[in-house]
């Protein structure tokens, strides 16, 4: 069965005013289709390979044919990645989205970070440096909570890591009310981030 595109879990004006919502319809309607769209045309002929869920594809690219794995990783990843970070924001105002984490991922980024204003700091600059497009991850390994950021689409599911926060740095997810000003972005998408979704994602991280 081919690969569909969920509809985003709120209104495109929810994230307003951090994220824009012409932004939002552009982003999810558009590019993230299009990851989909050739990610399906993709795998057209490999019904072995579409039966897998997006992120077990990712979970062994070395299993996809060569000729097609790029195509794949990009826009397997371009699939994952969004349908990942969607519900992790929410709309402004709502019960657990913006302010300080709750819940046990307020303990862990305690534990591991000092506090919460010390890990906004590492996330926000390992993120603004990655050159070109790209991600922001959190990700849980070895027991501890770590950020990293990764080029184009790829996801650390293909590193065997299961990541719990992830921002979007392409230019498109940010470009017409940011334009060049990433760190900006980077400071305001803070009030839209979801920390229940985090905290759900953080139990599965921890298996
Ligand atoms: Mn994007």
């Amino acid at each position: 069965m081919a690969y569909e595109l969920a509809p985003l879990p709120y209104d495109y004006a929810a994230l307003e005013p951090f994220i824009d919502t012409e932004t939002m319809k552009i982003h999810h309607d558009k590019h993230h289709q299009a990851y989909v769209n050739n990610l399906n045309a993709a795998l057209a002929n490999h019904p072995e390979l579409a039966a897998k869920s997006v992120d077990d594809l990712l979970r062994d690219l070395a299993s996809v044919p060569e000729e097609i794995r790029t195509t794949v990783r990009n826009n397997g990843g371009g699939h994952a990645n969004h349908t990942a970070f969607w519900p992790l924001m929410g709309k402004v105002g709502s019960a657990g989205v913006g302010g300080a984490p709750s819940g046990p991922i307020a303990a862990q980024i305690t534990t591991d970070f000092g506090d919460f204003e010390a890990f906004k700091k590492t996330f926000n600059e390992t993120t603004a440096k990655q050159f070109g497009s790209g991600w922001g991850w959190l990700v849980f390994q070895a027991g501890k909570l770590k950020v990293i950021s990764t080029p184009n689409q790829d996801s650390p599911l293909s590193q065997g890591i299961y990541p719990i926060l992830l921002n979007d740095i392409w230019e498109h997810a940010y470009y017409l009310k940011y334009q060049n000003r990433r760190p900006d972005y980077l400071a305001a998408w803070w009030n839209v981030v979801n920390w229940n979704e985090v905290n759900r994602r953080f139990d599965l991280a921890k298996g």
